[in-house]
């Protein structure tokens, strides 16, 4: 077999991984960097990195123009070699938890308790036979 085509089943072969662990040496400090877009100057990392469909995402500040963004970063292991994706996403305040309440009917356990309807028939107790004992013998 050629060296060549030892190098094209490499490749062939070889799996892209995404990188999900921000301590793996093949990531450089400078990737987990973010100019700003409006400015361009080197924007302030607010948050942390949190890790989200494969990528990083951090929220960023620029303090000279007080532009606000989120910053994205992917990081894809190629045959290549490592394939660092940049994105700036715009800034949206989170979104408010607002579910509509769902409105338990409280008072269907609120019945009045009824009192015990005291008995005032008065059972007539059965004649039972008294003092039938067999006179022995
Ligand atoms: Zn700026």
């Amino acid at each position: 077999m050629q060296e060549a085509d030892a190098e094209f089943y490499r490749r062939i072969q070889f799996k892209t991984v995404v990188i999900c662990d921000l301590s793996n040496p093949l990531i450089k400090r400078s990737d987990m960097l973010f100019n700003c877009d409006v400015c361009g100057r080197r924007a302030h990392r607010v948050s942390e990195w949190q890790l989200k469909n494969k990528s990083y995402r951090a929220e960023f500040l620029c303090r000279h123009c007080q532009h606000r963004f989120f910053g994205r970063v992917q990081f894809k292991l190629k045959y290549e070699g490592l394939i660092v994706k940049k994105y700036i996403l715009p800034f949206r305040e989170k979104p408010k938890d607002e579910r509509p309440k769902d409105a338990l009917p409280s008072d269907s356990a609120a019945q009045p308790h009824a009192p015990a309807k005291p008995s005032a028939k008065g059972t007539p107790e059965d004649d039972s036979p008294v003092g039938s004992g067999n006179p022995k013998g």
